[in-house]
């Protein structure tokens, strides 16, 4: 028997905060309201979630994601982080936190810095005013200039901001300003979301909020397809242009800015989510915490995992799991890993619907890997439709 010993498996942390200062009509996540004053009892929940979890890895990123977890004060963000440490051994190469630039969101950005925050994610969304209200979102692109700038003044060397397209109103021409504008800022990394009203009815979504529902049929009614796809072809010909690398469907790095916690959910790497609705995964049961905030406080207090539910992937779901996070990727699925995984070739699993795909341009396949074109990145759950265990 080999007395080597393997070095620990990498792992990667989630803690969800589910506090917002509004809660926008449009937003799909585990978010409450008004409710601020409950963020020390939350965030002492946090840790006794840390504490119950079983240590299966060595912590190699963590991540805050909201709702806006700028809330948080900086201390209490520095708290998590050491005891995620400590109990998991090693600082994390990667901590990121989401950050709304909004002055009455904004975090003390050297705060931030000292309590171990290597890298921010600012929720942006778009540098004209006009959208940003059609959005009802509490900040100007004034104040997400200079909370931009303020953050790289503090220090955050590795800094992502999101944008939103598709936004009812939103021309070409304006997307291309907001774009301009950000390419002007000089991020590390963007991520860029087309504004999704559709209700997806499973357990990712929160359920529609009183007065939200009306507001996203009247925004989806003025929503236009082939516009939102002309944005998307944009994006790619001006952050080619600037020299950003497109690496997944919705992300763009400046070379070796690539978000390592977000590659890990691509790869299928197992992950721990604490807090409210925070999901995991182990390499091969998907679990999520208690979404109520009172019932995920009350579990946690007393002592148990908020355990809201968990599923055991059989192999087609596993195998289609596979392909939906590696088309992703714009490296996309490689077929040598998909074989020593499942036993088969992706090409000798789905045959026919990779061959249609292939057929209308909407896939790239060669000896290494199965990949969607630039026109099947605009109808990539057109793709996975097809692969879906259920479809078949
Ligand atoms: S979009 Fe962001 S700020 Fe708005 S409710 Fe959702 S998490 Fe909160």
């Amino acid at each position: 028997m080999s007395t080597e010993r393997r070095p620990p498996r990498p792992h990667h942390l989630y803690v969800h905060v589910p506090f917002c200062r509004l809660v926008c009509a449009y937003c799909d996540f585990v978010t409450v309201g008004g409710r601020a004053a409950e963020i020390p009892r939350y965030v002492d929940a946090l840790l006794a979630e840390l504490a119950l979890r079983p240590v299966v890895g060595q912590l190699r990123t963590i991540y805050f994601g909201g709702g806006t977890p700028s809330l948080l004060p900086t201390q209490s963000i520095g708290r998590l982080i050491d005891a995620a440490a400590s109990a998991w051994g090693g600082r994390p190469v990667e901590s990121t936190v989401e950050a709304n630039p909004g002055t009455r969101e904004r975090p003390d950005w050297a705060g931030l810095r000292a309590a171990g925050v290597t890298r921010l994610s600012l929720g942006i969304q778009s540098l004209a005013d006009v959208q940003l209200r059609a959005l009802a979102r509490g900040h100007t692109a004034a104040e997400a200039l200079d909370a931009y700038r303020a953050a790289r003044a503090a220090g955050f060397d590795n800094v992502s901001i999101d944008l939103i397209y598709g936004i009812p109103g939103q021309s070409l021409d304006d997307w291309r300003t907001t774009l301009r504008a950000a390419i002007g800022l000089a991020p590390d990394h963007l991520s860029l979301y087309g504004l999704q009203l559709v209700l997806a009815p499973d357990e990712w979504a929160a359920p529609p909020r009183p007065g939200a529902l009306r507001w996203r049929r009247r925004m989806a009614a003025r929503q236009d397809e082939d516009l939102a796809a002309a944005q998307y072809g944009t994006a790619e010909e001006l952050l080619d242009r600037a020299g950003y690398r497109h690496y997944e469907l919705s992300s763009w790095a400046v070379p070796g800015r690539e978000s390592l916690h977000n590659a890990a959910y691509w790869s299928r790497a197992p992950y721990t989510g604490i807090g409210a609705g925070a999901h995991s995964y182990d390499g091969n049961t998907r679990s999520w915490n208690e979404r109520d905030l009172d019932r995920y406080l009350e579990a946690v207090e007393n002592g148990t995992l908020p355990l809201g539910g968990r599923e055991s992937a059989d192999e087609p779901t596993r195998a289609f799991e596979a392909m939906a996070l590696g088309l992703r990727t714009v490296a996309g699925v490689e077929r040598a890993a998909f074989h020593a995984e499942f036993g088969i070739d992706p090409v000798g699993r789905w045959g026919t619907e990779l061959d249609a795909a292939e057929r209308q341009g909407l896939l790239a396949i060669d000896d290494v890997a199965v990949r969607l074109t630039p026109r099947g990145r605009l109808l990539a759950n057109e793709v996975l439709a097809e692969l879906l265990p259920a479809a078949r």
